[in-house]
């Protein structure tokens, strides 16, 4: 049989799997840091990072090796027992976050999910909201993941259009305004405020800077806790282990996915303190592989890179030459270069027919790989173990492209 080429893995997908995405035409097969490289054997910066879950680098050696170590022994007890390793998970994520307690979950979109939850019961339990009035503030064109719930925040067409009806107790105000915030605060059914420090889906859009602290302690001030979703800006990615750290903000709930596992493995967690965590029961919910004994492995292998490599330090200095190198380029379709650390965006001016697809798709023929959000803005977020030299070959390799639609 002759080799599969990329095409025929690109059909293949298109004829078997739902249609539910729109992928760059690259088939990757391998990942090495900052590298990956498709079927035919093309090297690639990936300048993506699978949405900012690959921080540590593809297929880090002690990440892997924790998980393949771990998979030989035991992967799965479910929460019904016991096991060896979740104690010393919760205990060391718990003490590197700051937070009494964890409740361990595996994709983003469930950590959501369980913050709301948390958060409702909390007002029922502490606030004393009167049974099934809890509201939850959220903003304008957040993104919190893709079930029903979540795209009942959304206020993307894409997201919630044929899919009602919806979850209600959501107020929705514009992201980065403070005073309607407060307005929506005294309202003495509101449980909680779940925000993201910099809205990555959206197009990496970040707020003035005094919002996070501001809106904190608004919360404070009107008993409502303020949660943070953290599983796009956390673990480093914008120069700091969390995004609220710029502006010293502690959430009372934090939520984190994506890095945490270095994009090895689905693990997400919801960290906040006893007066909160404790409000849910044995039995009032769960996740047969939330807290598997290869996720709390993987998770602190992954944790551990990111001190033991001071990504953190690199993403904020890195992120500042991205910045600086990008506003350098003498060209019409940029419109604006905005970001934090390494999380950057740049907005594209269309020109001639050609849009941020198109250099998406040139960027691609010339070794790096980027996507496009919401058409006219391209997201930069490479593995933050990229050096400074790495950066600079592939900042001239984006430049080129932008050079050829001059
Ligand atoms: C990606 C993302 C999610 C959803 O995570 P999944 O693992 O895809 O469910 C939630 N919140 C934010 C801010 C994200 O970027």
């Amino acid at each position: 049989m002759a080799k599969m080429t990329s095409q025929d893995y690109m059909q293949k997908e298109d004829k078997y799997g739902a249609h539910n995405y729109h992928p760059l035409p690259v088939v990757l097969e391998r990942g090495e840091g900052v590298h990956v490289w498709d079927v035919e054997g093309k090297q690639y910066y990936d300048f993506l990072s699978a949405y900012s879950a690959v921080n540590q680098g593809h297929c880090h050696p002690k990440i892997v090796g924790a998980m393949h170590e771990q998979a030989q022994k035991l992967t799965l007890t479910s929460r019904a027992f016991y096991n060896n390793i979740l104690g010393e998970y919760e205990e060391y994520v718990t003490k590197y976050f700051g937070f009494d307690k964890v409740l361990p979950m595996n994709t983003g979109a469930e950590a959501d999910e369980t913050a709301i939850k948390l958060a409702r019961k909390w007002g029922y339990m502490k606030k004393g909201i009167a049974e099934d009035q809890a509201k939850i503030i959220c903003c304008n064109e957040n993104f919190h993941g893709r079930t029903i719930t979540i795209v009942s925040m959304s206020t993307d067409p894409d997201a919630y259009n044929g899919f009602g009806p919806f979850t209600p107790g959501f107020v929705k105000i514009p992201y980065n305004d403070l005073e309607t915030l407060e307005n929506e605060l005294k309202d003495s059914n509101v449980a909680a405020f779940l925000v993201e420090p910099i809205q990555g889906e959206a197009g990496v859009y970040v707020p003035e800077e005094g919002y996070l602290k501001k809106a904190s302690e608004l919360c404070k001030k009107y008993n409502v806790l303020f949660i943070a979703d953290e599983v796009q800006t956390g673990i480093a990615r914008t120069g700091k282990m969390l995004a609220c750290d710029h502006e010293g903000v502690k959430p009372d709930i934090l939520i984190l996915g994506k890095a945490i596992s270095g994009g090895v493995f689905p693990v997400s967690a919801v960290l906040a303190n006893d007066d909160i965590m404790l409000c849910i029961k044995p039995g009032e919910h769960g996740s047969t592989f939330g807290g598997n004994p290869i996720a709390c492995k993987v998770a602190m292998a992954a944790l551990d890179v990111i001190k033991d490599e001071n990504l953190e330090e690199n993403a904020e200095r890195l992120g500042k030459i991205f910045r600086d190198e990008f506003n350098s380029i003498q060209s019409d379709m940029i419109e604006l270069v905005r970001g934090k650390g390494l999380l950057n965006a740049v907005v594209i001016k269309n020109k001639e027919g050609k849009t941020a697809w198109d250099v998406c798709v040139a960027m691609a023929e010339n070794g790096v790989l980027a996507k496009p959000t919401h058409g006219n803005i391209i997201r930069f977020a490479p593995p933050l173990v990229i050096t400074e030299e790495q950066l600079r070959d592939a900042m001239n390799k984006i430049k080129e492209v932008f050079k050829k639609f001059e």
